[in-house]
């Protein structure tokens, strides 16, 4: 390189910093309009806490605030076996849960593989606000949980843990589609304020291996919430939902001006696109915008979400790429 080039170059780069950031499109965000009420979504048929969420949300609180006091009625549920206490076991019995939190400031936290702390969305909470990190796992989520004062229990119920013996006879590990076997719950509020925030929380795979994380505690794949722009939430075979970081896509698609319902249609498409055939594993999608619209998609049928609006709760059925 000649000294000139050189000089000019070097020049170049140290001037950059002082230059305005130039971005290739400004960023738009969507205006509130027509009814700006609360809404709670969330997926599957949990009634009792998208009700919870909308109640809060009506009350004033926060659109995270409302979306934890939700979710935690099914981290409660004994009943509820992929969610909280109660919840399925790995294989070698131990219930691990994962949840993670995003807020309308695009902060958020994450706890991953927590034993013996059922409301594990408050602990995500917690991390975000209370330490400089993003996620904690295990032991030290465990030990953080205890130093913020959480009550610790056994989370194995004596019903979970017959199932779990009972798995343990053929000790099967293969992916299931139905119902029973995925029912994260992930939650979108829009609050008072127009602001939208997000909550997912689970057990994760029932009798998965120790150690295994799947997508509801990774910020942008169980969920991504962008202010401007709306949010998603995902639940399904996680390993599927992280290979496409699909709560992020689904928000970037809402970005580019595609509806919640296009942008879910979409994601979905994106993990067809790597399979040959009809997958023999699910994976569903919730999204709600700034407008308050909502879209939700699966690629198989049976997948199911509840929204709350105006004291209304309603239970609605997604469309899916196959239906059942
Ligand atoms: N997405 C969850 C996971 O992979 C499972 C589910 O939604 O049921 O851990």
């Amino acid at each position: 390189m000649k000294r000139r080039d050189f000089i000019q170059k070097s020049t170049a780069v140290i001037s950059a910093p002082l230059i305005a950031p130039q971005f290739f499109q400004p960023h738009k965000t969507l205006p509130l309009q027509g009814n700006t009420s609360p809404i709670a979504v969330c997926t599957w048929n949990f009634t009792a806490a998208n009700a919870k969420a909308g109640v809060a949300l009506e009350a004033g609180k926060t659109a995270l605030k409302a979306a934890i006091e939700g979710v935690a009625v099914e981290e409660n549920n004994p009943k509820n076996t992929t969610v909280g206490y109660g919840g399925a076991p790995d294989r070698e019995g131990h219930v691990t849960l994962d949840a993670c939190v995003m807020n309308h400031q695009g902060n958020c936290g994450a706890v991953l593989a927590v034993e013996q702390v059922k409301n594990v969305a408050a602990l995500a909470y917690d991390v975000m606000e209370h330490t400089p990190h993003v996620m904690l796992a295990g032991e030290g989520a465990l030990q953080f949980a205890k130093e913020r004062g959480y009550t610790t229990e056994e989370l194995l119920t004596p019903e979970s843990k017959k199932r779990w013996k009972e798995w343990l006879k053929n000790a099967k590990y293969q992916p299931i589609i139905n119902i029973e076997n995925h029912d994260t719950i992930g939650m979108l509020c829009r609050d008072k304020n127009g602001n939208i925030e997000g909550v997912c929380t689970t057990s994760g795979l029932a009798y998965k291996m120790r150690g295994r994380i799947g997508d509801s505690p990774i910020i942008g794949s169980g969920l991504f919430v962008d202010n401007n722009v709306g949010g998603a939430v995902a639940t399904g075979m996680g390993e599927e939902v992280v290979k496409t970081v699909g709560s992020f896509l689904i928000v970037e698609f809402m970005r580019q001006g595609h509806t919640p319902q296009e942008a879910c249609e979409l994601a979905v498409q994106r993990v067809l696109e790597k399979q040959k055939g009809k997958p023999n594993f699910q994976v569903a999608y919730l999204a709600l915008n700034k407008k308050g619209e909502v879209g939700a998609y699966s690629i198989h049928g049976g997948f199911t979400y509840m929204h709350y609006q105006q004291q209304k709760n309603t239970g609605h059925k997604a469309n899916a790429a196959y239906s059942l």
